[in-house]
């Protein structure tokens, strides 16, 4: 039953997906979904259009972001932010710094790999994020596209990831100020592919997340292309405990991420419950709408 099933984690051109919102919503009606969150890196943009074009083709939609918060490293620590709105200033004042943010980063990666013999400039990496904002996977694609690398995977090892020869990071915000922010602008926080924390054991990951359920935290993302049967099932287990919303999305990436699909993570497909759910404590923290 296609009404069955939603995706509510997914990228466009917007930030580092490669289809147009639009594209992303009939893939998504392709796929058999009902519901559709769109969740783009650092910007609201793409919502606008991927709420039209879900209207008019009869699916639901969610406005959503996903931000990158301040942790320690190795852990890396992706909030999404559900059913914002766009319009919100203090939504706007976020994405406005967090994209300064990487504004300043950009250059940096670009002269270390001009350093490195690398022959990529800025404008050529402002063209392939198209208006979008830019992220490393669309250095990445202009490497793969110049035969720097073998693959997008492989430009993240050699070069992009922390411990590549033109890793640079970029401001962040804290989880507490993302959480402060996404709730701020009307929208529900909820954690990112958890396993991306890297936490050392159960308990380490348990005491986090009741960290962040005290700060305000809405909800975990339990399904995802990460995770597998038993991930699925430990992080179900930790939403339960404190309180929180399940969801899951696929994090597709459109041909940057090219063995995900979208409305599927990791063999399994989403609930629409997920969808409902995130909906009704949206009305119930906004009465009005
Ligand atoms: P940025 O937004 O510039 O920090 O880049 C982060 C994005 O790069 C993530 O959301 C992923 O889409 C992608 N990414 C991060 N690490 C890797 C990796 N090792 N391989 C492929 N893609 C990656
Ligand atoms: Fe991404
Ligand atoms: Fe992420
Ligand atoms: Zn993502």
């Amino acid at each position: 039953m296609s009404e069955a099933w939603v995706d509510l984690h997914c990228h466009s051109i917007a930030s580092d997906g490669t289809f147009a919102p639009s594209d992303v919503v009939a893939l998504a009606v392709r796929n058999g979904l009902s519901g559709l969150a769109l969740t783009d890196h650092d910007t609201v943009a793409g919502v606008p259009e991927a709420a039209e074009a879900a209207r008019k083709a009869g699916i639901d939609f969610l406005a959503g972001i996903e931000i990158s918060c301040d942790v320690p490293k190795p852990a890396t620590m992706h909030l999404l932010g559900y059913g914002v709105d766009p319009r919100s200033p203090i939504l706007l004042d976020m994405t406005t710094r967090l994209i300064e943010g990487r504004n300043d980063r950009n250059p940096k990666i670009i002269n270390r790999l001009n350093e490195l013999g690398v022959t990529i400039s800025m404008e050529e990496l402002e063209a392939q994020a198209n208006g979008g904002v830019i992220g490393r996977p669309h250095v990445a694609a202009i490497l793969l596209r110049k035969g720097y690398v073998s693959s997008i995977k492989n430009a993240f090892d050699k070069y992009l990831a922390p411990g590549g020869a033109a890793y640079f990071d970029k401001e962040r915000i804290s989880p507490r100020q993302a959480i402060d922010m996404v709730r701020q602008s009307g929208g529900l926080p909820v954690l990112a592919h958890p396993s991306q924390l890297r936490t050392e054991n159960d308990a380490q990951l348990d005491r986090t997340i009741k960290d962040l359920a005290d700060l305000g935290l809405a909800g975990v993302e339990v399904i995802h292309s990460d995770n597998s049967e038993a991930m699925v099932a430990k992080y179900s287990a930790l939403a339960n405990r404190y309180g929180l919303l399940k969801t899951g999305g696929s994090d597709f990436h459109g041909t940057n991420k090219k063995d995900i699909s979208l409305g599927t993570a990791n063999g399994r497909r989403i609930p629409r419950e997920f969808f409902d759910a995130l909906v009704a404590r949206l009305s119930s923290i906004r009465p009005m709408l």
